[in-house]
């Protein structure tokens, strides 16, 4: 303990001179705490503020209570070690900072700045020094090291700008965000673009829209030339100062470039086909609609395609999806190289492709457009499996002649397009009002469809096949009938095609084969005097892979002798697979029946497949029979058929011999057997039969020229 004070003694003991007075009033009212301590640890002196940041009554207190200030103040006894030390050696001590128990046991940081007061001979007397509560202090830079630490770990880039807009404090996100380096950006101006907006003026009007309502969101690129521009979501907001003056603005963006990516994907998704890349269904029907509000105010014309490749199903079946995959994608590629490119072409659906063309003059170019459509389908298309030619359907419409809307459009086209399927193939149609009448007609028989079948609601009719030599009937085909619940007996050109679509073929087929079966035979039974009875199988029978076995079962169930029945195929079921059809035909052949190609001349089928096909009877279209008198191409073209079966062994049957004129040529030109109204229209079994016998019985001579000839 030293025994002397120096001249400053603030001691409670010290005489009350004036000036003591007034140190005294300064040492008694000071906000910082002020003590004096001995070297060894223990308060000499201390004035009111240190009790009260120590949590003391008063100085007594805090004298009499804290006697060891290493083990009882400091919460690391260390620190007053490192107190004195420094004090030995410098004599003084600035802003030493060390956190400490409060009386009541909680802790607080302080900071201290103290000298030592030594005695002449520079003995340490003691310590005197000044404390600072910097516990609020601490705290906030605390919480500045925390905030400093989520700026830079944040995965949102952050920009600090200020009030005159220039960037000052940029975190680690922002910089890897938009690839820019800190120095280029601090100091700058950000450089941000919105589509629509210039970019220069655009930090501006988001600051200011931000300092307007303190904040403000959007989407926005960030300008950096030689990046890969990148899509942002961007915040702004203020930092205003106590008296709401705005001084930082604080920018945060995401960068949304994936997501706008996927955006983009999920957008063309909903829009495009995904095999054909061309625009869908839906974009179809969206692309019509701006079509026709563009159209409308000057009442302009636009056309409307719907297609629909023919054969597509068989294709599919016969050479698997792959096959039919390439085709579309072909398909694709000449429609759209057949456009302009403002016409929009989309895949509707499986084989079905809309083109819409905007501004058409008048209904010639509907037609030529068709033509063109038609045009770029004459080249055969390369698929890995093989080369084939594909032929579209096509049907017309227009606005606003037809629709005035995307639908009733679309809807108009499709009709048409359905009546050039059942027209003819390799054909176009122009929509007219009466297709809607037909259309509901066709629902309707399509429902009425699958319970005729369970009721056997059909009939056969007869056709007689007819020898023009001899002038006899010498077989007949089956023509099948449904004969609706309401009466009327509807064609089959009408509702094979339903029944092929709609699958209900296989048990049609399966109905009409053993009823044309069953007749035959009991007409053999019976002595009718016939060599052969034709039925007819549609493509999907004909590919149906049980039709074999059918045919067998049918043949053996009804006893029918199988060079009886002959079936009658067209061209458009072969074609599509040679080597399947070829080797149908072989199985059906090894059943002993004979093969008639049916309506030839119409389909696709190249005169080199026809060497190939193991069948017995070409069955001219009656499209050629119908002006062999009157049209020399047509002559010639029967000529060539004629002349090419009886090289490759195959009878020929004219089909739709109406006139005497066409029986004669034909004739002449040897063609020995013929079918058609001349002769005699289908008839109803006992119809048939009827006639068949009246004609044995009373034979009438029908061409002029030749002798009746007798049986032969
Ligand atoms: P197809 O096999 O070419 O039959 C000939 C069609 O021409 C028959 O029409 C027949 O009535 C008609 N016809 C015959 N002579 C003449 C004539 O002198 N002038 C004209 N204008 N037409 C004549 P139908 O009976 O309406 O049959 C149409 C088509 O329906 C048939 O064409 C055939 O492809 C199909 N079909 C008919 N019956 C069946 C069947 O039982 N099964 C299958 N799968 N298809 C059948
Ligand atoms: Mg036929
Ligand atoms: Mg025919």
């Amino acid at each position: 303990m030293p025994d002397a004070l120096p001249d400053t003694d603030w001691s409670e003991s010290a005489t009350a001179s004036e000036d003591d007075g007034r140190y005294r009033s300064i040492f008694e009212n000071a906000v910082e705490g002020i003590y004096q301590t001995t070297v060894t640890g223990s308060y000499l002196r201390v004035n009111p503020a240190l009790a009260r940041m120590y949590g003391y009554q008063g100085p007594a207190q805090l004298i009499a209570g804290l006697t060891d200030i290493a083990k009882q103040l400091y919460v690391d006894s260390q620190r007053r070690e490192d107190f004195a030390r420094a004090m030995a050696r410098d004599g003084v001590i600035k802003d030493f900072e060390a956190q400490i128990y409060r009386h009541d046991g909680s802790v607080i940081w302080i900071e201290e700045n103290a000298r030592c007061v030594r005695d002449h001979a520079g003995h340490i007397l003691y310590y005197e020094g000044m404390v600072t509560d910097i516990s609020a202090r601490k705290a906030a830079e605390e919480q500045i090291r925390l905030l400093a630490t989520v700026f830079d770990s944040v995965s949102d880039g952050i920009l600090v700008i200020d009030r005159a807009l220039t960037i000052c404090a940029v975190n680690p996100a922002f910089t890897r965000i938009t690839g820019l380096r800190r120095q280029d950006l601090i100091g700058q101006a950000p450089r941000l673009s919105a589509p629509g907006f210039e970019e220069r003026g655009l930090i501006e009007r988001i600051c200011a829209l931000a300092d307007d309502t303190g904040h403000w969101r959007g989407e926005l690129g960030y300008v950096r030339p030689e990046y890969q521009p990148f899509a942002a979501w961007v915040s702004v907001t203020t930092v205003r100062n106590p008296d709401g003056r705005t001084e930082y603005f604080v920018l945060a963006c995401s960068d949304i470039t994936d997501r706008k990516q996927q955006e983009d994907r999920i957008r063309y998704q909903a829009n495009f086909d995904a095999l054909t890349n061309l625009p869908n269904r839906r974009f179809l029907h969206e692309q019509l609609d701006q079509a026709i509000r563009l159209a409308a105010p000057g009442q302009k014309r636009l056309a409307v395609a719907f297609l629909d490749l023919d054969r597509f199903k068989q294709i599919n079946d016969s050479l698997g999806h792959r096959a039919g995959d390439t085709l579309l994608k072909r398909v694709a590629r000449r429609l759209r190289n057949a456009s302009r490119a403002t016409d929009i072409v989309g895949r509707y659906g499986g084989d079905e492709f809309v083109m819409i063309f905007p501004n058409i003059d008048d209904r010639f170019s509907g037609s030529f457009l068709a033509e063109k459509l038609l045009y770029s389908f004459s080249d055969p298309f390369q698929l890995p499996e093989r080369e084939l030619f594909c032929t579209p359907s096509i049907g017309i419409a227009f606005y606003p002649d037809h629709a005035d809307t995307a639908d009733g459009l679309i809807r108009c086209a499709d009709l048409a397009m359905y009546h050039s399927k059942r027209a003819s193939p390799r054909h176009y149609t122009l929509f007219s009002q009466e297709m809607l009448q037909q259309s509901s007609r066709r629902l309707d028989l399509e429902h009425d469809l699958r319970h005729a079948i369970q009721r056997d609601e059909f009939v056969m009719h007869y056709q007689p096949k007819y020898d023009l030599e001899t002038e006899r009937i010498v077989g007949a085909e089956g023509l099948v009938r449904w004969m609706h619940p309401s009466g009327v007996l509807i064609s089959p050109a009408e509702f094979i095609p339903i029944a092929e679509e709609t699958g209900l073929i296989a048990q049609l087929g399966q109905l009409t084969l053993r009823k044309v079966c069953q007749q035959a035979q009991a007409w053999r039974q019976a002595g009718l005097l016939l060599d052969g009875i034709a039925v007819n199988l549609s493509p999907r029978e004909f590919h149906d892979a049980n039709i074999v076995q059918l045919v067998r079962t049918v043949l053996d169930n009804t006893g029918l002798p199988p060079d009886f029945l002959e079936l009658e195929l067209t061209e458009g079921a072969m074609v599509v697979d040679v080597d399947h059809a070829v080797d149908t035909l072989r199985r059906l052949k090894g059943l002993g029946v004979r093969l008639a190609i049916d309506d030839f001349g119409t389909g696709y089928s190249s005169l080199a497949y026809l060497k190939r096909f193991p069948i017995d009877t070409l069955k001219i279209d009656r499209s050629f029979v119908r002006d062999v008198a009157t049209n020399a191409t047509d002559t010639a073209i029967i000529d060539t058929i004629i002349g090419l079966a009886s090289s490759l062994g195959f009878s020929v049957v004219a089909e739709g011999v109406e006139t005497i004129a066409q029986a004669l040529v034909l004739r002449e030109r040897n063609c020995r057997y013929a079918q058609g109204y001349l002769i005699c229209r289908p008839l109803p079994t006992d119809a048939f039969a009827e006639h068949v016998r009246d004609a044995e019985h009373h034979p009438k001579p029908l061409l002029p020229g030749r002798p009746v000839a007798g049986k032969s």
